[in-house]
Formats: structure tokens, C-alpha cells, sequence
């Protein structure tokens, strides 16, 4: 599978990623990598579980087709029976699934799987859902990323001794913030890979990425152009005589948000902010490619 390079959505995903590597430099090169954490809590699910109050741990007779599934999917795997919670609110997860490892107990370090909208999904997705979440674990996923993330930050010390703060600054811009989204999504694809492998099926991972696909693209905003105008004549229509301030404001907002939607998702239903993993498109186009043994 050789789509983990995404750069290939033209004009926003080339333009996109330039300011976002600057802003993560200067945040990680000066104010110190704790902001990375605030960050990457805002662009993606990975460190949203910081409030404990949010789960419940699933036990086994609340969820029993979805224990017996992780349960046979961990020993096909070779893995120790992962911890489940349910996310009661997750303003920030993007997927439906995510793993994460213990927080409490990181020396113990289980596999944990979040379940936001399971019972929403079809098997077959679920099926998908927790391998993919296993294959992370499996690969030693976390392991990875954090090893990296130390060499990277010794090497932002060394970087701010030798040259002081544009040192660190300008490493993190051009290497390590657009190398640790690259092995965000080596990572994610080779997860989607060893999930569909385990399964023997790739059932799961199409219907995953296709209702997501179509789920982005009936989001979008249709005729644009038309609101924009539309909103404009209204503007003049009413900054004169008598400014009706609440109106001229909320078409505004909408129009921002409309335009915030289009600058989000490409017409192709692909997520232009989500860097760490590969397209939809091309985990779709993947997975389609599979061919069960
Ligand atoms: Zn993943």
C-alpha cells in the first residue's frame, strides 16, 4: 500500500500544511513542547482523554459481542485482552474508534479501545474499527511515535544550545513537525493493512471509508458562490438606512461557516486538516485493492 504520501489534493493540501509547520515550529521550538500536546488535542483525537470522568468501562455483559470480538481478534493477534470504555462525550475524537494506552497506569501500559458510536455501526465496521485499533497496538504503534518524539526533542535542545532560538525553530518546521505527521499515517495505513489481513475481508474498511467519504461530502455547502453574492446584496441592502445589526451578523457567521466547511473538506470528501492520516480516498482505493486469501 503506497498512499501515505497525501500531498496529491491540489491547491488547499500543498498551501495548508506551509503555515501549519510554521505555527507548530514556533510553538514547539520556543514555547516548549508542551503546547504540541494543546495542539495536537485540538487537530486530532489523539490526547482528547484527559477527563476521566468522560468513560465507562464496558464490562463484558454489557457489550458482549463486542468483548467477544476484541477478545478473538487480540489472541489472533498475540495480544493481551485490551481494556474497552464507552466515551459518553467526545467533543474532539474524530473517529468512531481510537486507542490510547493507559493513563493511569502507563507502567501497565494495556491497550485501551474507546467506543464512541458503536452501537451506530454495522459488524462488518466494527469488525474493521477495533482491528484497525489492535493492529496499532500489534505494531507497537505508541512505542514508535514516543521514541521519536525524544530523539526530536533532544535533538530541539541541542538545536537551542548551538543557535539559540532559531535552532529549534526552524527544525521543527522543516523536519520533525512534517516527519511525525508522515509517520502519523505510515503508521495509520499500516494499521488499516494488518487490520484487513487479520480479517481476511476488507468489507469493514470500504464501508468505514465510504460512508465517511459520503458523510464529508453531503456536509458540503452547495452554490457558494450564489450565497456569497446573495449576502452581499443583502448587506447593502440593509447597511442603509437602518442597519439591522443581529441579520447583517448571522449571515456573516453562516456565510464564515459555509466557508470554513469548504475549506475543510474537498469536493472529493477528503478531510484537508487531518494530517495524520492518509486520505479517505486512497484508504478506500486501498482497501478496494485487497484480495482475500
Ligand atoms: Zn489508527
Amino acid at each position: 500500500m503506497n498512499y501515505i504520501e497525501r500531498l496529491s489534493e491540489p491547491l488547499l493540501d500543498y498551501t495548508y500544511p506551509l503555515p501549519r509547520y510554521a505555527m507548530l515550529g514556533i510553538f514547539r521550538g520556543t514555547v516548549g513542547r508542551i503546547v504540541d500536546v494543546i495542539l495536537d488535542h485540538e487537530h486530532g483525537s489523539r490526547f482528547p482523554y484527559s477527563n476521566e470522568n468522560k468513560f465507562t468501562k464496558l464490562e463484558f455483559d454489557q457489550h458482549p459481542v463486542l468483548y467477544q470480538k476484541v477478545i478473538s481478534l487480540s489472541l489472533k493477534m498475540g495480544l493481551d485482552l485490551p481494556q474497552i470504555f464507552l466515551i459518553l462525550t467526545t467533543p474532539h475524537a474524530e473517529s468512531d474508534f481510537s486507542s490510547n494506552s493507559d493513563k493511569k497506569n502507563p507502567q501497565i501500559s494495556i491497550p485501551t479501545i474507546y467506543a464512541k458510536n458503536y452501537p451506530l455501526l454495522h459488524k462488518s465496521q466494527v469488525d474493521f474499527s477495533v482491528a484497525h485499533e489492535l493492529a496499532h497496538a500489534f505494531h507497537d504503534h505508541r512505542k514508535q511515535l514516543s521514541l521519536f518524539k525524544s530523539a526530536a526533542l533532544v535533538s530541539d535542545l541541542c538545536a537551542f544550545f548551538l543557535f539559540g532560538v532559531s535552532g529549534p525553530l526552524i527544525l521543527e518546521t522543516c523536519f520533525f513537525t512534517p516527519l511525525e505527521d508522515y509517520i502519523y499515517r505510515k503508521q495509520e495505513s499500516e494499521a488499516d493493512e494488518t487490520a484487513i489481513k487479520i480479517l481476511n475481508s476488507s468489507e469493514g474498511a470500504i464501508e468505514t471509508f465510504q460512508s465517511e467519504i459520503e458523510m464529508n461530502q453531503r456536509g458540503l455547502p452547495k452554490g457558494f458562490i450564489g450565497d456569497l453574492t446573495n449576502t452581499l446584496i443583502s448587506l447593502g441592502k440593509n447597511l442603509y438606512p437602518r442597519p439591522k445589526a443581529t441579520e447583517i451578523i448571522n449571515q456573516l457567521k453562516d456565510l464564515a461557516s459555509k466557508a470554513l466547511v469548504k475549506l475543510t473538506y474537498s469536493s472529493k470528501g477528503n478531510r484537508r486538516d487531518d494530517h495524520e492520516h492518509p486520505l479517505l480516498t486512497q484508504r478506500l482505493e486501498a482497501a478496494k485493492s485487497f484480495r482475500p486469501v
